[in-house]
């Protein structure tokens, strides 16, 4: 029996992570849930999946939510803030952890399970792609599983030998190919991306996500996160991480090996299959995701992505090559200016216009340790902030 953590249950990452638990209440079990504000359906949760604890973002929403457990439920322990995120994802009774909660608030319990020695299902790309080396130090240190949700990367791992171990010259690969839908403005002429509007951007062709990764979707800046998060999980130059925009998202990732072989994963794109396959690592479960059919699918395309349609993908590949504290900034700018996007504040385009700025113009330092990766971080939202209201 697995006794499983999920951070950010409530989101849409949390949500098919409870579908596929619910059909093996045999292997695995609830420790801990936890959502930041939508405290009613966390409730419902909590009734369905009994945890023994429940986080929230406030002390206001705790008290809240012991009220709607209080009568059918009062045995769940209500916690609230950052060190309650920290200890459900350290705790002695937790073996795995889901690590579900979007953007930089996700970092301090990802690496406080990783920390652990806990089995981590890594969905907070941006936690890995802030902290890079120190997550992977915390990783190998403590002697943590970290296995990937992302739909790519675990593509990529699925397909690199067993006990893969961030070696990927020692073991013939030769590239990652890592592919991309393209998102819902894939086609759509360059000079009106200014004007596009914030439920067109979360629309995604083919995947049903949360509204922050969807928009990094259509901006590239996913594919962007994406070629980084491969960089620190599989030892990857940028070199050898090669972005393929493939529309009909049924080849979720590609690697190339020396001898001319390409080994890729496919299947229908629904997170339940990644997210089944981490949970069961190495043995296999159903998910509730139906079979590919190629047949109905008909074909597959492929070309190259656009570097002038997502100038995004171009800042991030130059943020891994900058290294140091370079993709913490754009990552920290980024997350603001998609908040800026969705609240109405600026068009489009603004968005790699903010996050080129703001990594113009902070000097990149070296992040030895997490609170200098926490001061950069902070530093680059301020300046994204004061680019904003100028
Ligand atoms: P979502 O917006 O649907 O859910 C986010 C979750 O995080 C919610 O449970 C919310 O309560 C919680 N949360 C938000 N802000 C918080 C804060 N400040 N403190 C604590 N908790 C907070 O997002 P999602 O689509 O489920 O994505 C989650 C993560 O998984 C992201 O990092 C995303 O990039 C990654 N991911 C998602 C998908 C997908 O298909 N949705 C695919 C690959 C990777
Ligand atoms: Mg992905």
């Amino acid at each position: 029996m697995q006794n499983i953590t999920i951070l950010g249950s409530t989101g849409s990452i949390g949500m098919s992570t409870l579908d596929v638990l619910a059909r093996h209440p045999e292997r695995y079990s609830v420790y801990a849930l936890t959502a930041h504000s939508r405290v009613e359906q966390l409730a419902e949760q909590c009734l369905r999946f009994k945890p023994q604890l429940a986080v929230v973002g406030s002390a206001a929403a705790a008290q809240q939510l012991s009220a709607l457990l209080q009568e059918q439920a009062p045995a769940i322990e209500v916690l609230f803030g950052d060190a309650a995120l920290c200890q459900v994802a350290s705790a002695e009774a937790c073996d795995t952890v889901m690590a579900a909660i979007v953007g930089a608030a996700g970092l301090a319990p990802s690496l406080a399970a990783a920390r652990a020695g806990k089995k981590i299902l890594l969905a907070n790309k941006e936690a890995l792609v802030m902290s890079g080396q120190l997550f992977i130090d915390a990783v190998k240190q403590s002697g943590a599983v970290l296995l990937p949700i992302d739909s790519e990367h675990n593509a990529i791992f699925q397909c690199l030998p067993q006990g893969y171990q961030r070696q990927p010259a020692a073991l013939g690969v030769e590239k990652i190919l890592l592919t991309a839908s393209g998102g819902p403005f894939l086609h759509r002429a360059v000079e009106t991306l200014e004007s596009v509007t914030p439920e067109e951007a979360v629309a995604h062709p083919n995947w049903v996500m949360g509204r922050k990764i969807s928009v990094d979707s259509a901006t590239m800046m996913n594919k962007g996160l994406e070629v980084i998060e491969a960089h620190w999980l599989f030892g990857a130059a940028a070199s050898q991480i090669e972005v393929v925009i493939h529309p009909q998202s049924v080849i979720h990732s590609m690697v190339s090996y020396i001898d001319g072989s390409v080994l890729a994963q496919l299947g229908n794109p629904d997170m339940r299959t990644p997210i089944a396959y981490a949970l069961a690592y190495p043995e296999r479960i159903a998910s509730g995701v139906s079979p590919l059919d190629l047949t109905v699918v008909g074909q597959l395309q492929f070309s190259r992505p656009d570097l002038q349609r997502f100038p995004c993908l171009k800042l991030a590949y130059d943020a891994l090559q900058a290294g140091g504290s370079a993709a913490a900034i754009l990552n920290a700018a980024n997350e603001v200016a998609v908040q800026a996007f969705l609240d109405g504040r600026i068009g489009f385009r603004m968005i790699d216009q903010l996050i080129a700025r703001t990594m113009d113009t902070l000097p990149l330092c070296a992040v030895s340790d997490i609170d200098l990766l926490l001061e950069q971080d902070l530093l680059a939202r301020q300046t994204v902030h004061s680019f904003l209201n100028a």
